[in-house]
């Protein structure tokens, strides 16, 4: 068994909605990103990738890179997967944890993990999804931004 971790932060900019999880969440804010700034499956890529020895996130969908302006994150992660998958690793299971003041991640935690088990190929109750403030502690907390970590645990397949 292989285990990856991923972090990733995103600074809020102009817009009325993030992309949390592959899923639209109305906020105040969007993310200022090359790619649409999906901080939850950015990391995810990340912990798969790490999990699977196959570098970050960074290497191979590069930020200069036009195509990948304002990409659907949820093409990173179906590549990724493809990768880990190359690799001979299934993804046993994920447990990702939002960071931030806002937007609230509760209502829409629900959807958060079906559309990640869903892209996972995994069964919802192997995808955990949490959420945590920082007590209004740091940029996290004065809402500059948001931010997440993944932990990812493969198997040979
Ligand atoms: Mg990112």
């Amino acid at each position: 068994m292989r285990i990856g971790s991923g972090i990733d932060v995103h600074a809020f900019g102009p817009g009325d909605a993030v992309m949390l999880g592959g899923v639209r969440v109305p906020h105040t804010h969007g993310l200022v990103a090359h790619s649409d700034g999906d901080v939850l499956l950015h990391a995810l890529c990340d912990a798969l990738l790490g999990a699977a020895g196959l570098g970050d996130i960074g290497q191979h969908f590069q930020d200069s890179d036009p195509q990948w302006r304002g990409a659907d994150s949820a093409s990173f992660l179906t590549a990724v997967l493809g990768m880990v998958r190359a690799a001979g690793f299934a993804v046993l299971n994920a447990d990702l944890t939002v960071i931030g003041q806002v937007p609230k991640v509760a209502p829409h935690r629900a959807a958060i993990r079906a559309r990640i088990a869903q892209l996972l190929a995994l069964d919802p109750a192997c995808v955990n999804i949490k959420a945590t403030t920082t007590e209004a502690l740091g940029f996290l907390g004065r809402a500059e931004g948001l931010a997440a970590q993944a932990v990812v645990l493969l198997d040979e397949a």
